[in-house]
């Protein structure tokens, strides 16, 4: 039979943010994690550097949890190593309660002890969408349900912004990666209003846009010429940023214009009763990376 040694470990309770210990089994190559005790400040105990093996999560702890909060799960953070308790779910840009450091915890899988690690290289995309008066009737509804069904839908991760032209230009969502949030936020959108650009507010506004890591997309969609300004030398900008353009320009817009202000490759002409697929040529745009 196996030797067993038991091995008490000190960590994190995630819900209360306070220490709390875990204790394991230790046989074979295995490191069973078996309970949980509350410990009193400043009281030692062996840090996980200290064990090895494969580690599993135990029925007995399964059966009670955290000692803390019930939490029934525990991930090691990619950082600092410290065990956290939590509910096993995916979660995204937490900062670890030893460390403080941003990760994404990821959702516990066949009983194993996850480690969190950097937030996952999903694109950012920033949608830039014309509400000008010219939108208002059936191409707001068709650009509204085109760039929900075939495009946004398609997606099952990802961080989206929403920036309209209208009246005024306005940052209506700004970054999230709850893609329902953004479906809502296309589908409240009405037109009116004239044709503003949208470029200087995104230099102005969107620093986290624009000095991201990863892969970053600006979809724009008008149906007109915008009003004065040096837009060239705004796209320009966003470009150098390492930000991908992607332009679809539907009835009235200056297709020549958009062409120029796209990365090449990424202008598409688009008219009604077309949006559709002109969207879905956006998202492979996208997809090919
Ligand atoms: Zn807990
Ligand atoms: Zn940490």
């Amino acid at each position: 039979m196996a030797k067993k040694t038991i091995v008490a470990v000190g960590g994190k309770c995630s819900s209360r943010g306070q220490d709390v210990g875990f204790q394991f089994i230790k046989y074979d190559a295995v490191c069973e994690l078996a309970g949980s005790f509350s410990v009193t400040p400043g009281e030692k105990s062996a840090s996980m550097g200290d064990l090895t093996g494969k580690f599993v999560i135990g029925q007995n702890f399964k059966a009670h949890g955290c000692k803390l909060c019930k939490n029934r799960f525990v991930y090691q953070c990619g950082a600092c190593k410290a065990l956290v308790c939590y509910d096993g779910a995916e979660h995204r840009d937490v900062a670890c309660p030893a460390c403080g450091a941003v990760m994404t915890v990821p959702a516990t899988k066949d009983g194993r002890i996850v480690m969190s690690g950097k937030a996952e290289s999903d694109a950012w995309i920033m949608l830039a969408m014309d509400v000008s008066g010219s939108m208002a009737g059936g191409r707001i509804c068709e650009t509204k349900q085109a760039a929900v069904d075939s495009f946004l839908r398609k997606f099952t991760s990802g961080r989206f912004a929403l920036v309209t032209f209208g009246w005024s230009v306005e940052t209506v969502l700004p970054f999230t990666t709850d893609l329902r949030k953004v479906e809502n936020a296309i589908g409240a959108l009405t037109a009116d209003g004239g044709t503003p650009s949208p470029l200087p507010h995104i230099l102005s506004r969107h620093a986290d846009f624009l000095r991201a890591a990863g892969k970053r997309y600006l979809v724009i969609f008008t149906d007109g010429a915008w009003n004065y300004g040096d837009h060239i030398a705004d796209a320009q900008a966003i470009k150098q940023a390492g930000v991908e353009i992607i332009t679809i320009g539907c009835a009235g817009a200056d297709q020549r214009f958009l062409s120029q202000i796209a990365t090449p490759g990424a202008h598409i002409v688009a008219s009604d009763g077309h949006l559709a697929e002109k969207w879905a040529e956006a998202l492979s745009i996208i997809k090919q990376g």
